[in-house]
């Protein structure tokens, strides 16, 4: 897995929004989410609120659905 780049406190998991194919990266710790890139520390900063929220969703992490790590260590 890799480790947070922004708030290094945390890993990053694979997720998503429940029958979305779409797939995005997001710490368990600080909420940060990346799509379609690797997580870095620069901005623009998007987080999981941010991330669910045109899909009507709260920010919620049971709102999401973990995925199996496929990106290797
Ligand atoms: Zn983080």
């Amino acid at each position: 897995m890799i480790w947070c780049p922004r708030c290094d406190q945390g890993w990053v998991v694979r997720a998503r929004v429940p029958n979305r194919s779409e797939t995005f990266l997001v710490c368990e710790e600080c909420d940060t989410v990346w799509v379609d890139r690797e997580p870095h520390a620069g901005p623009p900063f998007l987080i999981l609120e941010e991330y669910l929220a045109p899909f009507g969703l709260e920010g919620l992490w049971s709102n999401i659905e973990l995925l199996e790590d496929t990106t290797g260590t």
